[in-house]
């Protein structure tokens, strides 16, 4: 099979490093361009970028030239890991000139015919993207993923969707990966809790989580309409995002058909084995000190979200936490999945 060419804008951050270590041995894209900003336009990629990664820098990326952020001869389909304060302008820019983007910034995924996708979840959301082409008047496309503390909230309420799902609070232990690069100074976060984050972090958790559980229903996302209440925190970990979460279920299910409900969950990326896809996409750990960032974040690389410490709530009726990886499964891994079901559904 030969391989689809791929782009990278935003290529040198924390999520653009994620891009070029996961899609090193990919079987269906090779990157061919990467693109950033004018500070790192012209110089090889290994110039430009601190990499911040266990995985080595792949030596064909290391000899890259960074190009700027401009439709060209960059390849139809690209990822994007830009900063949200020069993404407007520039995915659009892409999709008006035909490419295909397949972003993790925020800029687009409340946009009504922008699928905000988890393929576990709402797959049939790319159904947006004819009602997309029509208002927008692109030749391309727009297609996002949602914010790294969300992936992990959605994940694990999808499955309860279920049992009547109303209400849900969620307090996030956020790692300093998800800042970016440098991030956090180290004076601030070093042994230390941060109670806010910056750039409207719990509207995203309380707006995002609605979207991605709602139903595609006569070419419009009808919201699902659980409420969501977020306090998000960054916490000196590398990587991984937890939440502690409670949420009232209408039909108070036992215990038992909760876990059942985690583990017996499975998606389209499952049922079509892409290659990113987890086996289990989310896991419980009966073991009372887990989830943990250090031992779990990783597992499947990184694509699982894992959840424990399921106990009755006395406010709400259940609570527990649960743990996903924020650069991965929040970020780079879930534009990778994206498009591989794209490629999947002949959209590309
Ligand atoms: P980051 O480390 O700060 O990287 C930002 C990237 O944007 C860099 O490649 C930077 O290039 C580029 N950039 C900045 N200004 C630019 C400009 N004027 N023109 C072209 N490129 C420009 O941030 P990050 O953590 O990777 O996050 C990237 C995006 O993903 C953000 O929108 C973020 O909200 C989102 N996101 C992040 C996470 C996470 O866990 N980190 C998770 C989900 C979503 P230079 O290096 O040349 O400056």
């Amino acid at each position: 099979m030969s391989t689809i060419p791929v782009g990278i804008l935003g290529a040198t951050g924390m999520v653009g490093q994620q891009f070029i270590a996961l899609l090193a041995n990919h079987p269906w894209f090779r990157v061919e361009w990467i693109g950033a900003s004018e500070r790192s336009q012209g110089k090889t990629y290994r110039e430009a970028c601190a990499w911040r990664l266990p995985a080595p820098l792949p030596d064909r990326v290391a000899t890259m030239k960074v190009e700027a952020t401009a439709p060209g001869l960059a390849p139809k389909l690209m990822f994007s890991g830009l900063d949200s304060s020069v993404a407007t302008d520039i995915e659009a820019a892409f999709a008006r000139a035909g490419h295909t983007v397949v972003s993790n910034a925020r800029n687009y995924r409340m946009h009504a015919t922008v699928p905000l996708l988890i393929p576990e979840i709402n797959a049939d959301h790319l159904g947006l993207l004819p009602a997309q082409r029509r208002a927008l008047g692109w030749e391309g496309a727009i297609v996002t993923n949602p914010n790294c503390a969300v992936v992990v909230l959605a994940m694990a309420l999808a499955p309860l969707r279920q049992f009547g799902l109303d209400l849900a609070t969620i307090t996030t232990m956020q790692a300093i990966s998800g800042a970016g690069y440098p991030g956090v100074p180290s004076w601030d976060i070093l042994a230390n809790v941060i109670p806010h984050i910056g750039g409207g972090e719990e509207e995203k958790v309380e707006k995002e989580g609605p979207k991605i559980l709602g139903a595609l229903q006569g070419g419009a996302v009808i919201d699902h309409p659980c409420r969501i209440s977020a306090t998000t925190t960054r916490v000196p970990v590398h990587n991984g995002h937890t939440g502690s979460i409670a949420v009232s279920l209408k039909q108070k299910p036992p215990l038992e058909a909760v876990v059942d409900a985690w583990q017996s969950f499975r998606g389209r990326p499952q049922a079509l084995g892409l290659p990113t896809s987890p086996p289990q996409p989310v896991v419980h750990l009966p073991e009372v000190n887990r989830p943990q960032p250090a031992l779990d974040a990783a597992r499947d690389g990184g694509m699982t979200v894992t959840v424990g410490r399921l106990r009755e709530c006395p406010v709400l009726g259940y609570k527990f936490v649960a743990l996903g990886h924020n650069t991965i499964r929040g970020a780079a891994g879930a534009a990778i999945l994206n498009a591989e079901l794209m490629r999947e559904e002949g959209l590309l």
